[in-house]
């Protein structure tokens, strides 16, 4: 039922996902609701689909973001340490934020800096982002996102649309085809870096 969870609201996008199964969880949805992806999405920010954001870019499909979250949600507990790699719009950046406060942290990695300045003023345009950037609970930085952000390891989750070829363990999300396809920027040898940033188990 991906693409046909569409809404004319963000409560109703979040009910529309719900029902057809792609979110399964409180935790997700109330997270979803909370953060209005109008303040991120250029237009129809209700459509199930992805929409252009500029620089090459997109923010991704909500359907999309609910199975990042749904996915990662063991290691989304509050006060995770979350890097989201390719923060684009900020709007996952920010979903990730609601699941892992009080106490959390999210750091949204992006190589473009028009990019990382975009997800900067979108969180603000709420009064719960401008909280949390003055808090310093949520960040956009400009780098790399192949390579992590070091400073801020150990992570308990890294979530990344851009293809990340790891083994093993849950902590990372392992991109699905969709999202590879979606960005298609893969680079081998990087996943180590992002790997060893990670509170992994057994490790
Ligand atoms: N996470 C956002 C954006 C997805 S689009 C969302 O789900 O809506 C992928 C993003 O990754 C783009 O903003 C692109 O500029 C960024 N990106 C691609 N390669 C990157 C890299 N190596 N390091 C950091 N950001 C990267």
């Amino acid at each position: 039922m991906a693409w046909r969870s569409h809404g004319t609201t963000n409560a109703t996008l979040v009910e529309s996902l719900r029902r057809n199964g792609l979110i399964t969880t409180s935790r997700v949805a109330t997270a979803m609701s909370s953060i209005d992806r109008a303040h991120f999405a250029p237009s129809e920010p209700y459509q199930d689909r992805p929409q252009s954001i500029g620089h090459a870019a997109t923010i991704s499909a909500p359907h999309m973001h609910a199975n990042a979250a749904e996915s990662l949600l063991p290691y989304l507990q509050p006060g995770a340490r979350v890097l989201d790699v390719g923060s684009g719009s900020g709007y996952l950046t920010c979903v990730l934020a609601a699941l892992v406060m009080p106490g959390g942290t999210v750091v949204g990695v992006e190589h473009i800096e028009a990019l990382r300045e975009m997800g900067e003023r979108n969180s603000r345009k709420s009064e719960l982002g401008r909280e949390w950037l003055s808090e310093g609970r949520v960040k956009f930085v400009k780098g790399d996102g192949r390579l992590g952000w070091k400073e801020g390891a150990p992570w308990d989750a890294i979530v990344s649309p851009i293809s990340l070829r790891c083994s093993g363990g849950g902590y990372l999300v392992r991109p699905r085809l969709t999202w590879q396809q979606h960005v298609g920027a893969a680079a081998a040898g990087f996943q180590q870096e992002l790997v060893e940033q990670l509170k992994a188990p057994g490790r």
